[in-house]
């Protein structure tokens, strides 16, 4: 990583060595973290945020659902993503907005004033599969793990915890010769990827599995349900048993780091005849569409940095770190 890279930490800007926190922190030992993964875009308007206070909402929730009470407003921490974007000169970027518990303690019920610090990362970073799955398509396989249960944890959370989950499915299916692993639900019935939402085409239709299906909502998901209907297509959110991965025309995942990227194959098995479908096509198009203008931004998902977050007060580097 790029040393002289700034992070917003806490409310400054340090470089990237030293935004750190103590091994006693209450996150590491128990994942009691909750985060988000934004994109930002380079328009022919300039770098816009996609639905960055949609973002900032998920984040809010899923800290509410473990009482994390962070020291921000949602207005805050929508500055201090773009801050950093600023800081960094970065025209499209990766953003990485974290809260996370802190205050050393082995309590698992931790008092509510037990610290949580806040901290945004920002990074180039293409698509999660490479440009080349974008184009033709990954292969994936079923995993042997399942999504959580309900009553389990929170699978609507996004919260440090649930990727053990996540890193379980994604390692089995890269250690196999996978670009991921699609889990199914614990009743068996399909779920989602380790960090994409699943779709699947049949009959010009467009497949889904619900939001009780131990999925995280995702807000790509949500953007693709709603283009894939302003381009007349007809979505089924329903479960959906494994068998309809291999009856498919078509499969695609979701996500901020996925984007919409093409399944040419699942468990060794072409989807279709194992080339990216016109719906997948469509969808894509409509969807990058917004950040090259050719798809107009009707509902005001894209979002400037604001010109304040482009001058940062609270910048520290390490000589005036060390002077204080
Ligand atoms: N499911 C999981 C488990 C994820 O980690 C992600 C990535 N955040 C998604 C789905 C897709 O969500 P989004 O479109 O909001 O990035």
């Amino acid at each position: 990583m790029n040393a002289s890279a700034l992070i917003w930490h806490n409310g400054q800007l340090k470089p990237w060595a030293e935004a750190t926190v103590h091994v006693g922190a209450h996150a590491l030992h128990y994942g009691s973290s909750v985060f988000e993964g934004e994109r930002v875009y380079a328009t022919p308007n300039g770098s816009r945020f996609f639905r960055l206070k949609d973002h900032t909402e998920r984040l809010l929730l899923s800290a509410k659902v473990y009482d994390l009470d962070l020291p921000y407003s949602a207005d805050e921490i929508d500055r201090a993503c773009e801050e950093v974007v600023a800081a960094n000169g970065l025209k499209s970027a990766y953003v990485r907005p974290i809260a996370y518990r802190t205050g050393f303690t082995f309590s698992l019920a931790p008092p509510r004033s037990t610290p949580v610090e806040f901290s945004v990362i920002a990074i180039e970073w293409g698509s999660m599969h490479g440009a080349d799955a974008l184009e033709n398509g990954v292969d994936v396989c079923v995993s042997s793990w399942n999504r959580a249960a309900p009553n389990t944890y929170p699978t609507g959370v996004k919260a440090g915890g649930n990727y053990l989950s996540s890193q379980l499915i994604a390692q089995e299916a890269v250690r196999g010769g996978f670009a991921e692993g699609i889990a199914l639900a614990p009743g068996g019935l399909l779920s989602e990827g380790a960090g994409e939402n699943l779709f699947i085409v049949r009959g010009g239709k467009i497949y889904t599995p619900p939001v009780g299906s131990s999925i995280l909502a995702g807000i790509t998901r949500d953007s693709v349900l709603t283009l894939a209907a302003d381009l007349g297509i007809e979505i089924v959110e329903q479960n959906l048993p494994r068998e309809f991965l291999y009856f498919a025309d078509e499969v695609f995942m979701t996500g901020t780091a996925a984007e919409v990227t093409p399944v040419r194959s699942v468990d060794r098995k072409p989807v279709g005849d194992g080339k990216s479908g016109a719906v997948t096509r469509a969808v894509q198009k409509a969807f990058f569409g917004l950040f090259d203008g050719t798809t107009a931004d009707t509902r005001g998902w894209l979002t400037p940095i604001r010109d304040s977050a482009k001058k940062p007060t609270t910048t520290t580097s390490t000589v005036e770190m060390e002077a204080a």
